[in-house]
């Protein structure tokens, strides 16, 4: 069976193309920049790997690029449009409707339209790709899979804010989290490498990327996130500041601010790039603060410190913790950021083998020393895949 999975944002598509259940990736690529002059489709298949320069006007056009680029005779990838089984949708926003991935009909469209002003970014891209599919590849089984599902298991003492219940109510604020086909990934796979039912795990598992968050995680369910209605809430990121002082918020806006410009700076000009003043890479930081930077070395230490707070957290609110796991670009490569975020929590029974944390570069394994009480787990996410597995259940039943 083959399966197709998009990730549409406001000006990017991505997808990938899966054979199932071999799990095996055909074809995957990416058009960045729709609706503009100097937009780039980028294609990779086993055979072959290039990029295309051209004005892609809109979504359809862009379609249409992926389209002809699976059907050129050349990449070797499919024949007929036919050949595709079935469609596989990230949707960012699934609200309190959405508690798992689900075929898409209109009720189910509706749904995701329904919480469009809680999402206004991505939620409308992610309905248009959706669209586009079923308009390209006609009658086949598309299936949404919601970044918030895994974490509607969360109990109402921790996805309510202590406000007042109408806005709860009438306004859906609440804690949703987001991240959640990664949390729920390598939360099956750190069960699988503990030797356990997905139920009878409790973990710790920080998705430290771009965007980063961390769920709590018993007998398999999510039952706390650090991520909130939106996903500014909780870690420092690449340029989100997180969790702040809510007063902060009143107090830029009598200074003049408004609620565009302090989206902004809540948004895009804090976290790592706020503090350090200079980039959003851990990287980059990390070369700065060896040369001197004191404020790339203050970034990276606010970013590290944030993540033990959640952590200490937590292991308050599971008590038994089977395994701490870290995923995502940083957590899955950042070697040094990882010692940083480990340091001095031997009282906790968290102890990092500094040995295995370096060879641990982008390979999934076990990083804990044999003294730690808790294992320490760096597990490649697969968001992409954790998609295509969902859509091939849900296609194949
Ligand atoms: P996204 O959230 O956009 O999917 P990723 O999960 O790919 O992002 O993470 C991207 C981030 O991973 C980069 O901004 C960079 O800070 C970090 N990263 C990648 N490689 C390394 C590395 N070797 N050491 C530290 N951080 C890294």
């Amino acid at each position: 069976m083959k399966i197709l999975v998009f990730n549409c944002g406001s000006s990017s598509i991505k997808f990938k193309l899966f054979l199932m259940p071999d799990e095996q990736v055909l074809a995957e690529g990416m058009i960045q920049r729709v609706g503009k002059e100097d937009a780039m489709a980028s294609f990779k298949t086993p055979q072959c790997n290039f990029d295309i320069n051209q004005a892609i006007a809109d979504y359809p056009s862009g379609f249409a690029v992926i389209r002809d680029m699976l059907l050129d005779p050349k990449n070797g990838v499919i024949s007929t449009l036919s050949e595709i089984n079935a469609c596989g949708h990230r949707v960012v926003h699934g609200g309190e409707d959405f508690s798992g991935s689900m075929p898409i009909n209109d009720e189910l469209e509706s749904g995701i339209k329904s919480v469009f002003e809680l999402a206004p970014l991505h939620n409308p891209p992610n309905l248009t790709g959706i669209q586009e599919a079923q308009h390209m590849f006609g009658a086949i089984p598309q299936i949404a899979c919601f970044d918030t599902a895994f974490h509607q298991s969360i109990p109402e003492i921790a996805y309510r804010y202590a406000l007042p219940e109408a806005l709860y109510t009438d306004h859906r604020i609440r804690r949703y989290g987001f991240h959640g086909m990664s949390h729920r990934f390598v939360a099956r796979k750190a069960a699988k490498m503990l030797g356990r039912h997905k139920y009878v795990v409790n973990l710790i598992t920080c998705h430290l990327g771009n965007g980063s968050s961390v769920a709590a995680i018993r007998d398999g369910h999510s039952v706390d996130t650090s991520m909130g209605l939106t996903p500014l809430e909780g870690l420092v990121m690449g340029t989100r500041s997180g969790d702040l002082d809510p007063g902060i918020l009143f107090y830029l806006q009598r200074k003049g601010y408004d609620a565009d410009s302090l989206d902004n700076l809540l948004n895009k000009e804090s976290g790592l790039l706020g503090v350090s003043g200079s980039s959003n890479d851990v990287r980059d930081l990390e070369l700065k603060a060896d040369a001197g930077d004191e404020k790339a070395a203050l970034a990276l230490d606010i970013f590290a410190y944030r993540i033990k707070k959640y952590i200490g957290a937590y292991l308050a609110v599971l008590n038994r913790v089977d395994a701490l796991v870290f995923t995502g670009g940083i957590g899955e490569n950042g070697i040094a950021m990882r010692t940083r975020i480990l340091a001095d929590m031997d009282q906790l029974g968290i102890i990092v083998d500094e040995t295995r944390n370096m060879i641990h570069a982008g390979i999934s394994g076990e990083i804990q020393a044999p003294t730690s009480r808790i294992k320490i787990f760096i597990i490649l996410t697969n968001e992409e895949l954790a998609i295509a597995r969902d859509t091939y259940s849900l296609s194949s039943q």
